[in-house]
């Protein structure tokens, strides 16, 4: 399935969502899943989207 198109997710900081666009790096987590961090674009923060 893709999900090109899907967001990333919700900014922490704001709670803006965050276009896949603006993922930095993708890293695993200690669980086995995919996690990533990335650059909001309204607060301009490094964020994991949530
Ligand atoms: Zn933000």
């Amino acid at each position: 399935m893709t999900t090109d198109a899907a967001p990333l997710g919700r900014c922490p900081e704001c709670g803006r969502s965050v276009p896949s666009g603006w993922a930095l790096i993708e890293y695993e987590r200690a669980n086995g899943e995919q996690g990533v961090f990335a650059e909001c674009p309204s607060c301009e923060s490094v964020i994991r989207p949530e």
